[in-house]
C-alpha cells in the first residue's frame, strides 16, 4: 500500500534562495518556491489501518520547510565555498556556532551573508537532488520511531510546477 502526499495541494511549501557555485545560469543568488512532494509505502496496521497517518507525514515535512523558509541556503561541503576559517582545516556545523556572518569566497566572488539569513545545511549542494535526500533523512528520523511497517519514503522537491528531484529512501 502506498499514500502520497502533494506538496502543491497539501501546502508543503517553502521559498528560498540558493546558489549553485559556478554553475553558468544557477550560479547567481537566486530564489524558488519550492513545494514537498511524498509517497511512503508500507503495510497497513495499528488501530486504524493506515499506512502512516497523514497528519504526521505533512507536520513533519511542514516543519523542515518552515526551518528553510525565506533564507538563503548554504551546503557547506560545497568544495566551491571557500569559507574565511582564520586556520580551520575541517567546516563542520560547530565551525558556524559563534559566527554572526557567513563570508565565503566562490571564484573571484566574495560574499558575507548574515547567519541569520541563512540555513547551513550538512549537504554539498542545495540543489533539489539534495535537498530530496535532505527530506527524506529528517521525515524518515521523525516517523519511524513510532511507525515499524514502513518499506520506503519517496520526496519530491520540486523547484517550481514541472521542475523537481525524487529520492526513495529504502528502509
Ligand atoms: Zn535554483
Amino acid at each position: 500500500m502506498k499514500i502520497v502526499v502533494s506538496g502543491i495541494n497539501a501546502n508543503l511549501r517553502f521559498s528560498s534562495a540558493h546558489i549553485i557555485p559556478t554553475h553558468n545560469f544557477c550560479g547567481h543568488i537566486h530564489g524558488h518556491s519550492y513545494f514537498v512532494d511524498v509517497e511512503i509505502e508500507g503495510e497497513q496496521s495499528g488501530d486504524f489501518d493506515f499506512v502512516v497517518d497523514f497528519g504526521d507525514v505533512k507536520d513533519s515535512v511542514r516543519e523542515h520547510c518552515r526551518e528553510l523558509d525565506h533564507r538563503i541556503l548554504i551546503p557547506i561541503f560545497n568544495k566551491k565555498i571557500e569559507f574565511k576559517s582564520s586556520g580551520h582545516k575541517n567546516i563542520d556545523l560547530d565551525f558556524f556556532k559563534n559566527k554572526k556572518y557567513l563570508e565565503f569566497n566562490i571564484q573571484e566572488k566574495e560574499y558575507k551573508i548574515p547567519k541569520v539569513d541563512a540555513v547551513i545545511l550538512p549537504l554539498k549542494h542545495s540543489s533539489a537532488e539534495e535537498l530530496a535526500k535532505y527530506f527524506a533523512e529528517r521525515v524518515a528520523e521523525d516517523i519511524l520511531s513510532e511507525e515499524k511497517h514502513i518499506s520506503t519514503i519517496q520526496i519530491g522537491v520540486n523547484e517550481g510546477i514541472g521542475q523537481g528531484a525524487f529520492f526513495k529512501k529504502i528502509l
